[in-house]
């Protein structure tokens, strides 16, 4: 299976530190082959994002902040100026204010909503733009999103609305971009410990209580999540675009807990 990026390059945003799913995705895209490109939003996390960009070979590292679309148009600049193009994009940025992730979604506030809106949702289809102006070739673009979409997930709230929109929005750009051959799906990623997941309340909980409850008894790695974006992001899966893959132990066809754990 070596050598499939082999020639590809493309841009990871979301990379935080070494717990980040866009860390786990970036290690197993240059191990097969991959050059990389990546994000960081702001210098704090620059100056974790440099070591790590530079033990994998990265050839570009740029600031983002998502927010600002001055910041996201100068990104796909300097991929132009360096590059000429790109054939990959990976999108793993979420942000909520953390008071809003617990206690009742009916309290979220207008502020909240619109900037969790933004930066969660809107930012895959502002990126996506600039990006689909890159990929003259085809192209793959992936975005991380969870069950709490689909399902009412404690405390997730008003992500879980942010993601459900970025869900739709992997359809439409699928839809948009596919007559130039260029493929959108989203990762459904079982919980992960990163600093995102840290800021949704009684996030160990729920780690826990999936590890106990999904049918592979567990949680996923980053590596898993890495292995599967490297499907989505090769031509292994050419035929595949608008999904929602689940790598989450298989947590999300279950519909009630083992019944060891009710016997507990
Ligand atoms: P993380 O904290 O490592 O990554 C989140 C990233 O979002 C960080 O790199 C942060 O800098 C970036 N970000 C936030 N606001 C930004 C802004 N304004 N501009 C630019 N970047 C910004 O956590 P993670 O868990 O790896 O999160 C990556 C993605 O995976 C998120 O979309 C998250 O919702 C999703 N996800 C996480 C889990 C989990 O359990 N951790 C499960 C499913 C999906």
């Amino acid at each position: 299976m070596d050598g499939l990026m082999k020639g590809k390059r493309g841009l990871i945003m979301g990379v935080a530190n070494d717990h980040s799913i866009a860390w786990g995705i970036a290690q197993k895209l240059a191990e097969h082959g991959a050059e990389l490109a990546f994000t960081y939003q702001g210098e704090a996390f620059g100056r974790r994002v440099k070591p790590l960009a530079e033990k994998i070979g990265a050839s570009i590292l740029v600031p983002c902040d998502v927010e600002d679309s001055a910041s996201v148009a100068a990104t796909f600049e300097t991929l132009k100026e360096k590059w000429g193009g790109i054939d990959f994009l990976v999108h793993a940025i979420g942000f909520s204010d953390k008071n809003e992730l617990k206690g009742l979604y009916a309290d979220t506030t207008r502020d909240n909503f619109v900037r969790t809106m933004v930066i969660s949702c809107f930012s895959f289809t502002e990126v996506a733009k600039h990006a689909a102006a890159l990929m003259n070739d085809g192209g793959s673009m992936i975005t991380l999103t969870y069950a709490g979409s689909v399902r009412v997930m404690p405390n997730y709230n008003v992500m879980g609305v942010a993601k459900a929109g970025l869900e739709a929005s992997v359809r439409y750009l699928a839809n948009d971009y596919g007559p130039r051959g260029i493929r959108i799906n989203g990762i459904s990623a079982g919980p992960v410990r990163t600093l995102a997941g840290a800021g949704i309340a009684d996030a160990r909980h729920m780690f826990t209580y999936q590890q106990r409850n999904s049918p592979l008894r567990r949680t996923v790695t980053l590596d898993e999540v890495g292995g599967s974006a490297l499907y989505l992001l090769s031509d292994l899966s050419s035929g595949v675009t608008g999904e929602i893959h689940y790598v989450d132990s298989g947590y999300h066809i279950v519909s009630m807990p083992t019944l060891d754990e009710l016997k507990q």
